[in-house]
């Protein structure tokens, strides 16, 4: 099967086919004056002549990738494009190579084996076809200047003080080593072909899986987002009725209380809870899938104390008989964030750490500013968590088991606090001991368009 590779990856790697032609042209005079120094008569002008040519052919091939990237980069045309140029390029070196050995002692020449890296790369590159092809060419071009130089057509250059020249006149000889030769070319192309190629098909298929999830992902967040405005659309529709219910039954108890029977008015006191449960129902439905809905932040400074005092202005009065402290440290903290979302974290800490202290209880809330993020955190003596459900209570609905059994609740509100900070790339833990009290920490970045995600 034919596979295609991803365009930049292809530029990549015929850069990397270059490079390696760079390193053998530096290499082959250097071997050379290695191979004279260990007395071997290699002919160290034709091999510099030859360096010099892999290396001024090598530039241009280096100026026409530098081409062909900027040009076809973004094009359909790559590929084939990238193929043809490496054929082009495997076709040169293999020619190159063969008067190379040719003038370095033929197949007495025993660097004949570097072929090999030739077919391992182009056996990488190209399709299975091609890499043959390229095998055969190398076999034949080696075949034709053994056979020519055993016939005398062309000249022998025998590698003196290296073999024995009668070797070249060995027909036995000449059969082995070339035998070897050819058939390791055939194997390594075998080899890294179907390695090459599966390769490519397990790269093809996780990126097919990879789209596929994405596309997935897409259609799921789109449903979420259709659930969100559902569910936005109903609490709005539901709480606004239940405002003016609460309404007329202050009016009914403030205003009727003298006239009405006890009964009744008992029974207006058991409308009014049930209906302020579903009113802060409704409440957190519409935080929460407004928050969803709202992908980005509305960024603007923030004044933490401001911040709290007026989350304090509304839920202080609930509870009676619990003592109440406030440090800011240093008094005047601001930070960068969304209001409205930091408002609905507070609001639910506080909210939480009044509820779940009996009275005569204590809160504490601190708030403290670091190098570039601000701590705050919410204190209380109260029931506390039972250690076994703590993983659980930032999930939606989730409720403790003591929490459910002293009020009712809709297990939403630490779902919202999780939510927005992480939005603001802050985090939030939760210290807690049964019957001790609970600790809720949040960490905020001074500026969250300064986290580097
Ligand atoms: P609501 O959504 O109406 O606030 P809730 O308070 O039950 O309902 P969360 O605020 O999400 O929901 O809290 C989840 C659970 O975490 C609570 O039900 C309670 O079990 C536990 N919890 C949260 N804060 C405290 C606290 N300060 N002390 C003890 N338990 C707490
Ligand atoms: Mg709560």
């Amino acid at each position: 099967m034919r596979t295609a590779l991803k365009e930049a990856e292809l530029a990549e790697r015929l850069r990397w086919y270059i490079n390696i032609r760079w390193l053998t042209a530096g290499i082959l005079p250097l071997s050379a004056l290695i191979a004279r120094g260990l007395r071997v008569d290699v002919p160290l002008e034709k091999i510099t002549l030859i360096a010099l040519l892999i290396g001024a052919y090598n530039t241009a091939f280096f100026l026409y990738l530098k081409r062909i990237k900027s040009r076809y980069l973004v094009s359909i045309d790559l590929p084939q494009r990238a193929e043809r140029f490496v054929l082009f390029q495997a076709v040169v070196d293999i020619l190159v190579l063969t008067v190379l050995i040719h003038h370095t002692g033929g197949l007495e020449n025993p660097f004949i084996f570097y072929f090999i890296f030739h077919t391992v790369l182009t056996a990488i590159f190209l399709p299975p076809a091609r890499a043959y092809l390229l095998a055969t060419l190398v076999c034949l071009s080696v075949g034709v200047m053994t056979l020519g130089e055993y016939a005398s057509l062309i000249p022998h250059h025998h590698l003196k003080g290296f073999i024995p020249a009668e070797l070249y006149t060995t027909p036995v000889y000449l059969l082995a080593v070339y035998t070897a030769f050819a058939t390791a070319i055939f194997f390594t192309t075998h080899i890294v072909s179907s390695i090459s190629e599966r390769l490519k098909e397990g790269e093809l298929k996780l990126k097919e899986r990879t789209r596929t999830l994405k596309e997935l992902n897409l259609r799921l967040e789109e449903k979420d987002r259709l659930k969100s405005q559902y569910v936005r659309m109903v609490a709005h529709d539901i709480k606004n009725p239940l405002s003016s219910i609460l309404t007329m039954v202050d009016v009914l108890t403030d205003e009727y209380r003298g006239t009405l029977p006890e009964d009744a008015l008992t029974l207006a006191e058991g409308i009014r809870k049930k209906a302020e449960f579903l009113h802060g129902y409704a409440g957190e439905l519409l935080d929460i899938s407004g928050i969803r809905l709202e992908k980005t932040l509305r960024l603007e400074e923030v004044e933490l104390s401001t911040l709290i005092r007026d989350v304090l202005a509304l839920t202080n009065q609930k509870k009676k008989g619990l003592s109440l402290k406030v440090n800011i440290n240093p008094s005047s903290i601001r930070l960068v964030g969304d209001r409205q979302q930091l408002f609905c974290v507070l609001k639910n800490l506080i909210e939480n750490a009044l509820t779940y202290t009996p009275e005569g209880g204590r809160i504490t809330i601190n708030a403290t500013l670091r190098e570039n993020t601000v701590l705050i955190e919410v204190s209380d003596t109260g029931i506390g968590i039972p250690p076994d459900e703590i993983a659980r209570i930032f999930d939606e609905f989730y409720r403790a088991s003591n929490a459910e059994r002293l009020t009712k609740g809709t297990g939403l509100g630490l779902s919202i606090v999780k939510l927005v900070v992480e939005r603001h790339h802050g985090t939030v833990d939760v210290e807690s001991t049964p019957q001790k009290g609970t600790t809720f920490r949040v960490t905020l970045p001074v500026n969250p368009q300064e986290v580097k995600e």
